[in-house]
């Protein structure tokens, strides 16, 4: 299937998931690793549950301060070189030839900023499944208005996903509220947006401690908005919260965090574990000599090509990350 990227292709397949029971997850990526984790763990998944179509997103900020993810594409750390690139990838790994050809996949654009992603805003959206017009910097009222204006802009080309409240940034200074089921209703009401990101006790802090999904206020909301829920700062909660989404109402899930943070574990050990063919004897031995290795680590063997190249980092990230979204499409597609 082709990369879906019209408003009505789009609302098509969040119905479809609707009626399997599915929450659709929306994987941040900011390198072609990433990207080719996410749609081989979702091919091999698809696989298992007989559905070669599953649909996935692939999620990706721009200037967002948290985290400015289309200057990570790229070592010229230029976004508009960074996103021509993502989208280049993706057509490519999408197309009619590839081995991903036959999953759902759309793309998303994630806390876009009205203000720092001006730029941006002015590309053509068509080029995008949904983008998330992320104005919870904004006290709420404004939010509103420049979220509606959005909506009435571009909302006949692309599903928008307004922020419903302020989100707790990544210097956590900001004094988190929970959404209330008022709040979120109006903001619908008043918006027209697609999709809501509601403050459902998640952030996007993936160390912070004491966080808690509030599976009860998302239900809540389904009550008054229908069937709207994205969840962000997913990564910040065990898996055992969140594998109930879809009856809470959520139709959409934000993932990112969890990928680097736990394929970064798998790659220090093998490094560490393969030294000296990492780095070469001499490097092997220096750092025993500084104690940062111990009896474990190879350190005699000569450097090798196996090892020492960035394909072999590369895939040792690739596997791990391939691994961590198996999980969570395990809680969601079983
Ligand atoms: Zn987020």
């Amino acid at each position: 299937m082709p990369l879906i990227l019209h408003r009505d292709g789009v609302l098509s397949a969040y119905e479809a998931a609707v009626t399997r029971g599915w929450v659709i997850p929306a994987f941040g990526v900011e390198n072609l690793t990433t990207i080719e984790a996410v749609l081989a763990a979702t091919r091999d998944c698809g696989q298992r549950v007989g559905r070669a179509d599953l649909p996935v997103i692939l999620a990706l900020t721009n200037l967002y301060e948290h985290r400015t993810q289309s200057r990570y594409y790229t070592h010229t750390r230029r976004w508009d070189v960074g996103m021509k690139l993502f989208l280049a990838d993706v057509a490519v790994l999408t197309a009619a030839d590839s081995p991903f050809a036959d999953l759902s996949v759309m793309i998303h654009l994630d806390h876009i900023q009205p203000d720092l992603d001006a730029d941006l805003l002015t590309w053509d959206m068509g080029q995008f499944s949904s983008i998330m017009f992320d104005a919870s910097k904004l006290p709420l009222e404004e939010n509103m208005e420049a979220t509606a204006r959005f909506v009435r802009e571009h909302g006949d080309r692309i599903v928008i996903e307004g922020a419903c409240d302020e989100i707790v940034d990544a210097t956590g200074d900001e004094i988190s509220v929970l959404t209330t089921p008022e709040r979120a209703e109006e903001f619908v009401g008043r918006t027209g947006v697609d999709l809501i990101v509601a403050n459902l006790g998640t952030e996007h802090r993936a160390s912070a401690a004491d966080l808690w999904y509030h599976g009860d206020l998302a239900r809540q909301i389904k009550e008054v908005v229908g069937r709207k829920l994205v969840l962000h700062g997913t990564s910040s909660v065990p898996n055992d919260q969140i594998g109930r989404l879809f009856d809470d109402g959520i139709c959409k899930v934000n993932i990112w965090t969890a990928l680097e943070r736990d394929s970064s574990p798998a790659l220090l050990e093998q490094m560490v574990r393969h030294a000296s063919k990492v780095g070469g004897p001499q490097m092997a031995q220096r750092l025993n000599d500084d104690r940062l290795l111990g009896n474990g680590a190879l350190l005699a063997d000569p450097f090798h090509l196996d090892f020492f190249t960035t394909a072999y980092r590369q895939g040792i990230v690739f596997e791990e990350m391939k691994r961590v979204v198996t999980r969570y499409l395990g809680l969601w597609y079983g």
